[in-house]
């Protein structure tokens, strides 16, 4: 068994000595395992050997021939030719080598050698420019007459010198290492087994071997990955929650009955998924996804009757007060309408209702609570809690989500997400979640019509707020809010919102709204606004998420070229609410291509899917939460935009794998196990 060959210092392949050792540490290379698992970035091929005479003038190829003779050339100071002639059997050609006298001493006239590197015809000799060479010794060449890989590099490491390192390693395994992929899996894919995907990732046979094993390494590091996940479901699954709910009753019939319009198919759908995980012993874990105005509030605020009806607590995190403060107001009327109770709990509440609400709270009298982070402190305390709602969950940490689910005793979990994860990427991040996803709007919206224009065009925007304001509607204007000079940026919106005030809105009531207010007058103008009174929001980014007014049809962003993709389409989101044709412009002045792309995106499509996607592509899955540490990891070889199929395969497979065997007791399973805490620890990257 090799598995111990693989596992050794990368100092015990031959050709690595303690300086090679050294440098190879900088790039992460410790182990043999590391060395073979760095891959080639991608493979020249050199499998035609052609004579120099029959290369075109430019091409790159690689020519066998006959060292006859060396020489150093010295044209001025500091610069030194080599120049080989080389015979290929059919006629002469010179290597040239530039500042690397040493090439004469290792490829003496007599040797047979390979040469690669770019041909020149201009001066009725034929030269070529040497990029890689190789004695041709009779043995199977690592540079020459076969795929060749290249490799990422670092300093002091050449590509020769990994390719020799690499072989030897390769020697050493002796096409042995243990596998530790299950054969029902690598049979299912057609994956070729570790040892040979070793090999022929490194030094393939053909294009096709080296593309099974990059497939296969593709398809360990994601299945890997997703076995950790699908653990942690176990974990999570395999226990019992100590709740129970009744069945449907009178308050959630008469909520529906109340409803001014009819549930869509996807609404349907999820509530189906989510009742069916109330129903179940075991406590629900699932993310309910959907488009910004996809009407994911009403599904969660029936989630809230059916515990309350059950003699449950349910609380709603929401990532703002503004949304918080607007949940507690859309939810509260809706309720009260059927007799049931909500309670608001933000950082801006004052002692003594705080006090007398907490009270409340933990001796059972009140059965619902909406807020803030202010929800995870300690002394907030739940007689019986069972079900945890948490919207917007992008903008908590998953630390938080479990916080709060402490609270309780292993209380149903629905995480609500506005923002249109890729599936992908939904995959990844919430592999531990079951997914529900609302794909379509309530019928009766009229897409709102985007346009993005240079700053100079700002007039024109204004007097399309000001016609649609004549017509009855309201507007928001949004300015970026970027933290390092939120100072700056508050005097702009607040100096926006006062110009305007005074002068092309100044037969309007215009507001202004942003993060530094206290909650209270916030709330002053969002009611204002709510109530028609206010036609104009001047406001920072703290209207992004949620806030549902159908009467306002123009979204205007200043500088919006300060906004990612999904942030601009939340924006955009805010308008289209209601049966009226909306509007939504972009002001900005690109300076860059992503820019440039990211404003194109946003007027050709409205589709929230879609612009995630190019989100993704345009910054990485890094950016696209806004954050490093979105508990996405790193992976070596996978791409989740472009492996995508691989991932949902890799997906179905370890829960498949989880579910037959729980505890990895099988004899072929200890092996994989294994692999996945070396690999991913065990777990604690993504915070439990
Ligand atoms: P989300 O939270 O998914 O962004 P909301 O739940 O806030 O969306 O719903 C957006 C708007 O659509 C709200 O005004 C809501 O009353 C309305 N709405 C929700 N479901 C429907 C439906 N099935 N038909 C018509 N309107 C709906
Ligand atoms: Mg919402």
């Amino acid at each position: 068994m090799n598995k111990d060959f693989l596992m050794k210092p990368v100092q015990s392949v031959k050709t690595v000595g303690p300086r090679r050792a050294a440098t190879l540490q900088r790039i992460g290379i410790f182990t043999v395992k590391d060395l073979l698992y760095h891959f080639p970035r991608r493979y020249e091929d050199r499998t035609r050997l052609s004579p120099a005479g029959a290369c075109a003038h430019g091409e790159t190829a690689t020519v066998r021939g006959k060292v006859l003779a060396a020489q150093d050339l010295k044209p001025r100071r500091g610069l030194t030719i080599t120049k080989l002639a080389v015979h290929d059997g059919f006629g002469i050609f010179y290597a040239v080598w530039f500042n690397q006298p040493f090439i004469k001493k290792s490829l003496a006239p007599g040797k047979m050698i390979y040469v690669t590197g770019k041909v020149d015809k201009s001066f009725g000799a034929i030269q070529v420019t040497v990029e890689d060479y190789d004695l041709d010794d009779g043995s199977d060449s690592l540079s020459a007459g076969r795929l060749v890989p290249v490799y990422p590099l670092t300093e002091q490491l050449n590509q020769r010198q990994l390719r020799v390192m690499v072989k030897t390693a390769l020697e050493g395994l002796n096409n042995q290492a243990l596998e530790f992929l299950p054969e029902e899996i690598t049979k299912k894919y057609n994956l070729p087994r570790l040892a040979k995907a070793l090999s022929q990732a490194h030094f393939p046979d053909h294009e096709k071997e080296a593309g099974a094993a990059r497939k296969r390494f593709i398809f360990e590091e994601l299945f890997l990955f997703q076995l950790v996940l699908a653990v942690r479901k176990r974990d999570i699954s395999g226990s019992e929650k100590a709740h129970r709910y009744q069945p449907e009753g009178d308050l959630l019939r008469l909520y529906k009955e109340n409803l001014p319009f009819q549930l869509t198919r996807g609404q349907l759908k999820a509530w189906e998924e989510i009742s069916r995980d109330l129903d179940s012993p075991r406590p629900m874990h699932r993310l309910l996804q959907g488009d910004v105005g996809a009407g994911k509030t009403v599904v969660s605020a029936m989630t809230m009757i059916r515990a309350v009806e059950s003699g449950l607590q349910g609380v709603l995190m929401a990532p703002t007060e503004i949304l918080a403060e607007q949940h507690y107001l859309g939810m509260k009327r809706d309720l009260a309408a059927i007799g049931v109770e909500m309670g608001l709990l933000t950082g801006g509440a004052r002692k003594k209702e705080r006090e007398r609400l907490l009270e409340r709270l933990a001796d059972g009298e009140l059965k619902l609570l909406v807020g803030t982070h202010a929800l995870i402190q300690e002394d907030v305390n739940f007689q019986k809690l069972g079900l945890v709602i948490v919207d917007e969950q992008h903008r908590f940490g998953v630390r938080q989500r479990a916080t709060l689910g402490r609270k309780g005793d292993l209380p149903d979990t629905l995480v609500m997400t506005a923002t249109p994860i890729p599936r992908t990427l939904a995959l990844t991040l919430y592999g531990d979640l079951d997914i529900s996803i609302i794909g379509e709007l309530p019928p009766g919206r009229t897409p709102v019509r985007t346009y993005a224009a240079l700053p100079g065009a700002l007039h024109k925007a204004l007097s399309l707020i000001r016609q649609q304001v004549n017509q009855g509607r309201q507007a928001y204007i949004v300015c970026p809010l970027v933290e390092e000079s939120e100072k700056v940026d508050l005097k702009a919106s607040v100096d926006l919102a006062a110009d305007l005030a005074s002068s092309e809105f100044k037969d309007f009531k215009v507001g202004l709204l942003h993060g530094r207010m206290k909650s209270d007058e916030k709330e002053e103008i969002m009611s204002l606004f709510r109530e028609g009174e206010i036609k104009v929001l001047v406001s920072t980014t703290v209207i992004e998420v949620g806030v549902d007014i159908p009467n306002a049809t123009v979204m205007l962003i200043m500088d919006a070229e300060r906004f990612g993709l999904a942030q601009l389409h939340q924006l955009r989101g805010r308008v289209g609410r209601g049966g009226y044709q909306s509007y939504c412009v972009l002001i900005a002045n690109p300076k860059t291509d992503e820019g440039r792309a990211r404003l194109k995106a946003m007027t050709q499509t409205s589709d929230g899917f879609a612009l995630a996607e190019e989100d993704l592509r345009l910054r990485g899955p890094g950016e696209f939460h806004g954050t490093r540490q979105s508990g996405l990891p790193e992976f070596k070889i996978a791409d989740l935009l472009r492996d995508w199929k691989a991932l949902e395969a890799a997906r179905e497979e370890a829960q498949a794998f989880v579910q037959k065997d729980p505890y990895f007791k099988s004899a072929e399973s200890r092996a994989l196990l294994e692999e996945m805490h070396a690999r991913f620890g065990s777990g604690n990257y993504i915070e439990a």
